[in-house]
């Protein structure tokens, strides 16, 4: 690991550098998965490994900005607001790699479990969807599937993306 991490606790520092170890290993399919198609994984391992980008990860016990947040990211900083497991941070680092709203909940589903963080899209992220416009990596196919738009291969099923009720 060669991204900082900043402002933690020694308990929360170790818990972040085990969680880049878990992030960057699902990302390359680990537990029999297949990696994510596209150009996401490698520049999320870039921010992760590569020093001269600068990229740092903080813990946001005494952030203002935390205030009613998961997490952010801002520039080449990446803040957990609460350590709620390695899918919030899968989640912000997709933001760091220019994600949009639907890339970044779409890796933290896809690749996480409840038990790691990972929510499943609600009717207020459906909302951030439909504003951005979809993703810049992933995006909705009309037969309610999620495909990666570089390669246009199939994801995940929209049924598992979305949480129970919510519709898009
Ligand atoms: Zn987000
Ligand atoms: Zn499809």
């Amino acid at each position: 690991m060669t991204v900082r991490v900043r402002d933690c606790t020694p308990q929360d520092f170790n818990m972040i550098q085990q969680w880049l170890n878990v992030v960057a290993a699902r990302l390359a399919g680990a537990n029999g998965m297949p990696p994510i198609p596209g150009p996401l994984p490698g520049k999320i391992h870039n921010i992760i490994h590569n020093p001269q980008l600068n990229f740092t990860v903080h813990c946001g016990q005494h952030d203002k900005r935390c205030s009613g947040l998961r997490g952010y990211q801002l520039g080449k900083k990446v803040v957990m607001c609460n350590m709620d497991g390695p899918a919030l941070l899968a989640h912000e680092l997709v933001h760091a790699a220019d994600g949009r709203e639907l890339d970044a909940e779409v890796v933290e589903v896809l690749l996480f479990s409840k038990q790691e963080g990972a929510i499943r899209a609600n009717a207020g992220d459906v909302k951030i969807f439909r504003e951005q416009s979809g993703g810049r990596y992933f995006y909705k196919c009309p037969n309610g599937h999620i495909h990666e738009s570089s390669t246009q291969r199939f994801v995940m099923n929209l049924s598992d993306f979305l949480a129970p009720g919510t519709r898009w």
